[in-house]
């Protein structure tokens, strides 16, 4: 069995934003020369979401709006985790989006639905942060 695994450092210009990142897997796939296996991809900070849809501009602007009225950011005294930080939106964000991804590799390429794209989903943005990607097989 073949395995690689790399991290990815993310530093997004705003608070919220969705990166897509599938041609960094891809390239990391491709390395990796495996050709039937399981790719993972994870955000490693717990404001920070992975998840597949489509690369879509209207639909990203969607899911903003609708992220921001299931946990808005403001009023920030609102919530009981804004006592350091005020990031308490992002963590309910990110638990809504997901952690992770996991996508089978069939013939060397990830096994995609129909318009399916990987995107990282940043909630508390304007700093340095990872996501993980492990891919496994043969
Ligand atoms: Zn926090």
């Amino acid at each position: 069995m073949k395995s690689i695994t790399k991290e990815l450092w993310v530093n997004t210009k705003k608070p919220r934003e969705f990166i897509n990142i599938t041609g960094e897997v891809e390239s990391l796939l491709n390395e990796s020369g495996i050709q039937e296996g399981i790719c993972l991809v994870n955000a490693m900070h717990i404001t920070a979401s992975v998840f597949i849809n489509d690369d879509e501009s209207g639909l990203h602007h969607d899911f903003d709006v609708w992220l921001e009225k299931l946990a808005p950011h403001e009023p920030v005294s609102s919530y009981r985790h804004n006592t350091g930080e005020i990031n308490a939106d992002a963590h309910l964000k990110r638990q809504i989006m997901g952690r992770e991804v996991v996508v089978a590799i069939t013939n060397g390429k990830l096994h995609f639905g129909l318009w399916e794209q990987i995107f990282y989903g940043e909630f508390d943005g304007q700093r340095k942060k990872r996501l993980l990607i492990k891919i496994i097989g043969e």
